[in-house]
Parts: C-alpha cells; structure tokens; sequence
C-alpha cells in the first residue's frame, strides 16, 4: 500500500512532511522543526502520530521532535552516526537499514556533505524521497561540514532511483536556486521551462515540491556538475550571489 504526503509549512521556509500509510493509517513527520503547525496537522488528521523520522541534526529539523513524542508518543528515528546531536533516539539506523511506516518500508541512505551524518529515506510506493537539505529542487544544501567530494557522491546515491522519484526537500528554496541556475546554465530548455512552472506555483501560493529525480536530472546544476570540483566551484559561487 502507498504512502501519501502532505507538506507542512514551518518556520520561514521548512517543510516537515507529514506521511500516512494507507494501509494502516500509520503517520510519520519528516523533520519537524516547529511544534504548532504540525500539531494542527496531526490534530486535523485524527491526532496521531507513530514516527518521527529526522534527517539531520540542525534546530530548523529537530526543533519539536521531542515535544511531538511526548504528545503523541511517536518513536524518534535518525542517524546511528549522529545520535550524539540528536534528541535520544528510539532507534539509530545506518545505510541499508529499513524503516517501516504501518506497512510501507523506506531504505535509508547516508548523504553526508550538508552535514557529516545527514541521511535520506526512500520509500518505493509511490517513489518517493526525503532529503532534507541534501538535494533541494535546482540546488543542494550549503557544505557545512563535509566536502564538494561527499555531496556529489551524495548527490549520485540516488541515481539508482527511478526518474519519477518524486523529491521532497527540506526547504522551500526553488526560487532563489532557479535564478543561479539559469544564471549558469542559460540554454537548458528544461530549466526553462521548470523555472516557469515554479514562478507559476508559487505565484498562486503553492509549493514547487516534491520534485521530480527526472526534472533534477535535466535541470539541477548541481545535480548536472561531472566532477566533484564543478559541484564545489557552483556551490562557491552560489555562496556569494
Ligand atoms: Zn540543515
Ligand atoms: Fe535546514
């Protein structure tokens, strides 16, 4: 059985993304960093809330997941290799381990470069991602602690993933990232047109997430860069704009 989404807009520019398991009816957050609008979330949706599923340790990701377990007594899931600057985990997971939602399954994957023990998970029914600040939709996260070499290999983790991924970031950031895309790769047609199509979302208000991997394959500089240096040049110059 699938999984639906639903994003939650948090503090400036977060999403937490809110999952149920259709099967079950199981509900998981990814990355709350802030209490109120996700408790509304929840409480509009039947007051539940098993799992609480964390990319990485920065305050705008974990900002409520201690507070939302007390609540509704969800398991806190994040990095084995974070879990020093992590809430208490109920279980600490590592590449290739499985994470179940009710009875949808997510792979996780470890991503570091935004930060050393950031991590994404994967869920196959529908294809679906959750890569905090690793890939956002035209860009990648800012190198905070690991190196151009671990995000690009970061990055091309997922290559294996379908192109009909659909990707769900940890911020809504696609703006600000179609302008320096367009800016160094101005003859992408399909850049264009994605470029168009977010101006149009979020000019009616809407999210530009989730993404696709096959519109970040065609469009995504950083995503499209052949060496780890190119990725570390872009993200450089993306730094300064
Ligand atoms: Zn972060
Ligand atoms: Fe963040």
């Amino acid at each position: 059985m699938p999984i639906s989404v639903l994003p939650i807009s948090a503090l400036s520019d977060n999403y937490v993304w809110m999952l149920t398991d259709e099967e079950t009816g199981c509900v998981g957050v990814v990355d709350p960093g802030e209490c109120a609008p996700v408790r509304a979330a929840i409480e509009a949706q039947g007051g539940r809330l098993d799992v609480i599923l964390l990319t990485h340790h920065h305050a705008d990701h974990i900002g409520a997941a201690e507070t939302l377990r007390e609540r509704y007594g969800a398991k806190i899931i994040g990095a084995a290799a974070d879990a020093k600057r992590l809430p208490p985990l109920d279980r600490a997971v590592r590449a290739g381990d499985e994470v179940m939602l009710g009875s949808s399954k997510a792979l996780v994957l470890e991503t570091p470069g935004h930060t050393i023990g950031h991590i994404a998970y994967y869920f196959n029914e529908p294809p679906s991602l959750f890569c905090g600040d690793t890939m956002f939709s035209l860009g990648c996260g800012r190198l905070f602690e690991g190196t151009p070499e671990q995000m690009f290999k970061s990055l091309h983790a997922f290559d294996a993933l379908p192109d009909e991924t659909r990707v769900y970031c940890g911020h809504e950031y696609t703006t600000s990232n179609a302008r320096f895309a367009l800016a160094v790769d101005p003859d992408n047609t399909a850049l264009k047109e994605r470029a168009e199509e977010v101006s149009n979302l979020r000019a009616r208000g809407l999210p530009s997430l989730p993404s696709t991997l096959a519109s970040e394959r065609a469009c995504n500089p950083f995503v499209r860069a052949d060496t780890p240096e190119e990725l570390g040049r872009l993200r450089r110059e993306k730094d300064l704009a």
